[in-house]
């Protein structure tokens, strides 16, 4: 199965897939001249995997100009691919932080020198008023203090807009972090949640005594076929599609997650069995229905199916448990036919 890269990372292959892994990768890093540590064995080992295709073709279009992927290259290469640039993207926020809180730090100082100034400068005119006795004296204090409260009330109007300026800039930072976190958490043929928050989330649910769950694993049906006859690029468009597909059953609470290649997931919230099953049967029928059309032609693929197997949270469960009852039955529903729903009793 493959799975898309997510942050922090996170890989479930089997024991053997992984010393295989081990067994490709291990060349490619001496071949390269660079030292076996941990960076440059997870730069090699995502590449042998094959779930990592932006690192896979960054790496590629390096090779293909005969350049060697140094440790230094290899290092940027880990925090841009595999740390998925969280560690340039934080310290950009970071940055970006700092900056906003300075301005406002100064500001606050400047109008803070200047409320000093205006204070004494009031001070002044008060004990120049005790000895004034003429009316052209009085006239003069009369101009200083005016422009005096002038000066106050400006320096409040710069502050409340350096202020309000400094708001603005930080929802703009609040943003963009919100943005840096989704990213993180959203696979990206599918913008639907990746494994590692998939399994976060169904983690966060099982503990979560006052909440029904049930959990939804769904697996295409003949998907290798699919990529045989009509090529990657669509079966690529199939998944997509049927992302749309769980995206529109997931309002409220649900969620829907890329579980693995084609293989995706819903976890539903408060839902009796019954009422999670009809939500897994409209997309079954939904999917068995739409009529996806050949690339660049009219011809329909003929008819695309998924199976799916279900299982509700019982006390105590853990992901695991309630992962291994739902895929149980999703083989069930594999050896019932296949375009079929099978829940965990
Ligand atoms: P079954 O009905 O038993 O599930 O058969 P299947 O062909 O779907 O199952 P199998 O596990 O043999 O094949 C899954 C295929 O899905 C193989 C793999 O190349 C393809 N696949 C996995 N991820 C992707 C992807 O991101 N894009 C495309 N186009 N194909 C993918
Ligand atoms: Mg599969
Ligand atoms: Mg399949």
């Amino acid at each position: 199965m493959s799975i898309s890269p997510s942050f922090p990372p996170f890989y479930d292959e089997a024991t053997d897939k992984a010393a295989e892994n081990l067994r490709l990768a291990l060349p490619l890093i001496r071949k390269n001249d660079a030292p076996a540590n941990p960076v440059n064995y997870a730069v090699w080992y995502e590449y042998v995997s094959g779930n990592n295709a932006d690192l896979s073709t960054a790496i590629d279009e390096l090779t293909e100009n005969s350049e060697a992927i140094t440790a230094n290259i290899s290092q940027s290469l880990y925090e841009k691919y595999v740390l998925m640039d969280m560690p340039k993207r934080l310290k950009e926020a970071n940055t970006g932080l700092n900056g906003v809180v300075n301005n406002a730090l100064n500001n606050i100082n400047d109008v803070e020198s200047k409320t000093n100034q205006c204070l004494s400068n009031f001070k002044e005119s008060q004990a120049a008023l005790k000895k004034c006795d003429d009316i052209d004296g009085l006239k003069a204090l009369v101009g200083q203090i005016l422009s005096n409260t002038k000066e106050m009330s400006q320096t409040s109007e710069d502050l409340k807009e350096s202020l309000e300026s400094s708001v603005l800039e930080i929802e703009k930072l609040k943003d963009e972090l919100n943005c840096v976190k989704k990213s993180a958490e959203r696979d990206s043929l599918t913008d639907l949640l990746n494994r590692g928050a998939f399994d976060r989330e169904l983690q966060a649910a099982c503990e979560d005594d006052a909440v029904n769950v049930a959990l939804l694993l769904f697996d295409l049906d003949h998907f290798k076929a699919i990529n045989d006859n009509f090529g990657h690029l669509l079966g690529d468009k199939v998944i997509r599609f049927f992302a749309s597909l769980l995206k529109k059953q997931a309002t409220g609470l649900h969620l829907a997650a890329r579980y693995g290649g084609e293989e995706m997931a819903m976890i539903l919230f408060n839902l009796s069995q019954q009422e999670a099953f009809s939500i897994a049967e409209k997309v079954r029928a939904e999917f068995a229905n739409s009529r996806l059309k050949k690339r660049g032609s009219d011809e329909s693929i003929g008819q695309v199916t998924v199976s799916v197997g279900i299982s509700m949270k019982r006390m105590g469960d853990s992901p695991l448990e309630m992962i291994d009852r739902a895929d149980t039955v999703l083989f069930q529903s594999k050896k019932n036919g296949r375009n079929t729903i099978t829940v965990a009793l």
